[in-house]
């Protein structure tokens, strides 16, 4: 089996606390969000697949390295096969394996946390409303009206409630102005999550390699701001778990065998 692949796997601490991870780029994604750091691998490219063995056996290579390994994007679920393969095998080495996913695909969705995947951070783009979800992700076409996005959305989240006393979850939101910083708006997707077991990460804006160039001129926002959000949701959400991360966008390499896009 073929898989498309974004970029060389990296190994990182910071991914998943206490933990070293294989970050393994699926290309594709059916989202268009102007702040992205991977938008050279948000389409499907012939030059950018290769043998799903060649990748098992990298995963294989660091067993000894790595405690986790992380499928991400992209968006993983957009490739079903290549992502359920990739699970057997992590399992079968032992190794804790997780998604990062933008939660569209509620199906696959479904059937990878049956398969026993450990943990999930799905995207919290924006509230469940067309209008801001369109904003933050553009992902809404004629074939796909915004509206059903949002009721995808919203059963990947009542999926992930039904499984959450057997997998380490995770929720992200990234704070970006002028786009999604607003503490109405993040008051709404607290009252979506209040009673899962999760943790919300609060995700810093970077400006680095992002999709949209008028977004590379917008600074992040300050660390005090993003504080003050969090203390304002737990103030009505005490129960809520919020942690800031202010990571660098990591950068995705393309091998010297692919061609990445202008
Ligand atoms: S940020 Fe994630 S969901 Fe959005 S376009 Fe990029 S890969 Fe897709």
């Amino acid at each position: 089996m073929q898989v498309y692949i974004g970029g060389i796997p990296i190994i990182s601490s910071q991914r998943l606390p206490g933990k070293e991870s294989l970050l393994i780029f699926l290309s594709g994604c059916d989202f268009r969000c102007p702040f992205c750091y991977a938008s050279h691998i948000l389409d499907f490219k012939p030059e950018i697949q290769e043998d799903i063995r060649h990748i098992k056996r990298q995963i294989s290579d660091v067993r000894d390295q790595v405690s986790a390994v992380v499928l991400t994007g992209g968006e993983p679920l957009m490739q079903r096969g290549a992502l359920l393969q990739l699970i057997k095998h992590s399992k079968e080495l032992e190794i804790y394996i997780g998604i990062e996913t933008n939660g569209s695909k509620p199906d696959i969705l479904k059937e990878i946390l049956q398969e026993g995947i450990d943990y999930v951070s799905m995207d919290l783009k924006a509230p469940f409303e067309e209008k801001l979800l369109q904003k933050t992700t553009r992902a809404g076409t004629f074939f796909r009206p915004a509206s059903r996005l949002v009721s995808d959305l919203k059963e990947s989240l009542a999926i992930l409630k039904q499984f959450q006393d057997r997998i380490d979850l995770e929720f992200k939101t990234t704070i970006v102005p002028s786009l999604m910083f607003r503490k109405e708006d993040l008051m709404q997707i607290a009252a979506e999550i209040r009673e899962i077991d999760a943790v919300w990460v609060f995700q810093r804006f970077r400006n680095e390699f992002v999709k949209d160039s008028r977004f590379s001129r917008l600074e992040s926002p300050a660390l005090d701001f993003l504080q003050n959000l969090r203390d304002s949701m737990i103030k009505e959400y005490p129960n809520l778990r919020i942690e800031i991360r202010d990571e660098p966008n990591p950068q995705i390499a393309v091998p010297e065998n692919m061609t990445p896009e202008e």
